[in-house]
């Protein structure tokens, strides 16, 4: 049986390289840049006031002699808006009335504040002579044409869209969005919003990965309920080709209607691995169909969060062109034994984290592949060998933190 390690390197080796695609920005949020941008153009694009107030030429107001101020009375020439500018020069003895984002007319240096001017009518009193440059947004001071701005690998924020935006990029390369089929199976599902039969459950599992994968910022393509037949999985199995994944739960394990990966081969699925030493989730079933990677998970509700977590998400993320990185990262102290059963068997298991001078960690009880309440209860998980166990209380380990 693989290992946990072997299993996670299998499953990125059989990822093929990302496809590069042009989307437009409005559908880019959440994927990564596939070549670097440079600014194509200005930003700001044209010099413009920072201020609503007056266009004029500092020089026109006359310097503060022995401590007394002098002023100017100029002549307001015409209006300069956001989106209409003045078009002609302003000349000796002019001021141009300009509202916040509008250019600048020609042959004025600064804009003071209306705040600090009187205006009567036509006349415009300044009182103190403005810097050069005052109250302007000068034209690429923030970006020049040509300058690279975000490198190839870069994720889409929406910081990184308004940028984009600003600069009136209306399409980026990238790493397409990730098509992921999801199918569910078993006779004993009943879908939501109905009164459950006797010796049914409700079908939670598919809610489950639709939120995992929304989560990622995949596109999720719902194949519903199979039953446990070769016929209804083989029906189904095949429409998941047309995706990038296929992620199905339930029926990989040995049972009478563990049907999964028979209905799997008999559409072309070739098996890349079944089972991990991993718990929960050991009957994990993972193959290759064209350029689809297909995962059976097993159908417990916390075998599915943890092999997606662990298997799924990776394999989405290189497809997204984002690095796969270990979020096992926090260094916490454990506050009790853990016992491990076989060798080589990789754990994970639910823990509550609080600081006490140091991050503790709180195995929860119910470790039960079935048990949802402390897949909810717990906010973070650890990561246990059983080659470095058992770990008795007090051992320092590393929690992924649950929100992630
Ligand atoms: P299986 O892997 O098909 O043997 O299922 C293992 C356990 O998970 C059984 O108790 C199933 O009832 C349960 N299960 C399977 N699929 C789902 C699902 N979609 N939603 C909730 N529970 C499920
Ligand atoms: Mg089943």
């Amino acid at each position: 049986m693989l290992t946990y390690e072997q299993a996670l390197k299998r499953i990125l080796a059989a990822i093929p390289a990302p496809r590069i695609a042009v989307v437009r920005l409005s559908e880019s949020l959440g994927l990564v840049l596939a070549r670097p941008m440079r600014a194509r153009c200005d930003l700001p694009p044209f010099d413009n006031s920072a201020v609503d107030g007056y266009a004029i030429r500092s020089q026109d107001v006359p310097e503060m002699t022995n401590g007394h101020v002098s002023h100017a009375t100029l002549h307001v020439v015409g209006k300069s808006e956001a989106g209409r500018p003045f078009r002609t020069p302003v000349r000796a003895g002019e001021a141009v009335r300009i509202l916040t984002g509008a250019q600048v007319p020609q042959g004025a240096d600064a804009v003071v504040m209306q705040e600090h001017v009187v205006r009567r009518r036509r006349q415009l009193i300044v009182q103190r002579r403005p810097t050069p440059g005052q109250n302007i947004r000068r034209r690429g001071e923030d970006l020049r044409q040509g300058t690279r701005i975000l490198n190839a690998g870069t994720w889409l924020r929406p910081q990184e869209i308004g940028l984009l935006a600003a600069l009136g990029v209306a399409k980026v390369p990238v790493y397409p969005r990730p098509t992921v089929a999801i199918l569910t199976t078993g006779d004993e599902l009943q879908p939501l919003g109905r009164r459950l039969k006797s010796g049914h459950i409700y079908e939670s599992n598919g809610p489950l990965l639709r939120a995992l994968v929304q989560q990622i910022g995949a596109q999720t393509i719902d194949l519903g309920m199979g039953r446990d037949t070769l016929a209804s999985l083989t029906r189904k199995i095949r429409r998941g080709f047309a995706c990038d994944l296929l992620v199905i739960s339930g029926g990989v394990s040995v049972g009478d209607k563990d049907l999964v990966r028979h209905a799997a081969a008999r559409c072309g699925v070739r098996q890349l691995f079944w089972r991990v030493n991993i718990k929960p989730g050991m009957p994990l079933f993972v193959g290759k169909h064209r350029r689809t990677l297909v995962f059976g998970l097993p159908g417990n509700p916390v075998s599915v969060y943890v092999t997606f977590e662990e298997f799924v998400k990776p394999a989405l993320y290189r497809l997204m062109g984002r690095g796969w990185q270990d979020s096992y990262t926090e260094p916490a102290f454990l506050t009790e034994d853990l016992q491990v059963s076989r060798t080589r068997r990789t754990h994970f298991i639910r823990v509550r984290c609080s600081q006490h001078n140091q991050l503790v960690a709180e195995p929860l009880e119910g470790q039960g592949s079935h048990r949802l309440r402390s897949l909810v209860e717990a906010d973070g998980w650890i990561r246990m060998n059983a080659e470095q166990g058992p770990w008795s209380a007090g051992t320092q380990v590393l929690v992924k933190p649950g929100s992630a």
